[in-house]
């Protein structure tokens, strides 16, 4: 695995035994993880230098190979990729369908070791297997920087011609495009 040590450091190599998933948890292989500008901003000291050392790597996919107690609808071998965001489930905030809002959220490769890393355990309630194998750079990406997107396409309904055209695609979060396309304008997305 890679780790992040301090604000300014280079990051490491580092072999650590493969952890054992807990009940309700996953054990999973990586295939792939996306190299964010948020991890640039970790390293930077961003989200504060007091979060170092740690894992980076928050955009992730993989394989189920080992299910914890309690876990069902996973088999091993199954594809997954991977919700950087855990949360208290009895909070009001996962109850009411916003499991990334509230006190109790704690993010991947942030607040706990990412996917930086051959193996991770995840809470099961975080996997999300496709309905179908997705070539696994484009599945890891998904969840963060196509997701918040989408979901922010969803919130406004936007011109899908601002999005493509107009936003800076070197922004945080963003897909980078070398060539993005260029849409006619008021193209709206709609959900
Ligand atoms: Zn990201």
């Amino acid at each position: 695995m890679v780790v992040a040590d301090a604000v300014g450091r280079r990051l490491r190599m580092e072999r650590r035994p493969i952890p054992a998933p807990g009940p309700g948890e996953v054990l999973v292989r990586i295939e792939a993880c996306g190299v964010c500008g948020s991890d640039v901003f970790l390293l930077d000291g961003g989200f504060g230098s007091d979060r170092l050392p740690v894992v980076p790597g928050h955009e992730a996919c993989g394989r189920v190979e080992e299910l914890g107690d309690d876990v069902t609808g996973l088999v091993v071998g199954d594809q997954v990729a991977l919700y950087y965001i855990s949360n208290d489930p009895a909070s009001t905030y996962v109850r009411s369908g916003r499991p990334n809002l509230g006190p109790g959220v704690r993010r991947m490769g942030v607040d706990l070791d990412g996917a930086f890393a051959d193996y991770v355990v995840r809470p099961a309630s975080t996997l999300i297997r496709p309905p179908a194998p997705v070539e696994p750079a484009s599945l890891a990406v998904l969840t963060d920087a196509v997701a918040q997107e989408a979901r922010a396409a969803e919130l406004v309904v936007m011109p899908v011609s601002t999005w493509v055209n107009d936003v800076r695609h070197d922004d945080p979060g963003c897909l980078a495009a070398p060539e993005p396309p260029r849409l006619p304008a008021q193209t709206t997305l709609r959900f």
